[in-house]
């Protein structure tokens, strides 16, 4: 069996600033900014309608 590490993402393991729940994302976390996991990505996720 032969693994391609090219295809492999490399994840940054983060505790989510909302539910605290550890997850993974695929970007290098901004010490400066609050990390979430992917559910809470969703409702955290900037919204501009209200502009
Ligand atoms: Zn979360």
């Amino acid at each position: 069996m032969k693994y391609d590490r090219g295809s492999e993402r490399k994840m940054y393991p983060i505790v989510c600033a909302d539910c605290g729940k550890e997850a993974e994302v695929p970007f290098k976390p901004d010490s400066d900014r609050p990390v979430y996991c992917r559910d809470c990505y969703q409702k955290h996720r900037p919204q501009r309608d209200n502009y």
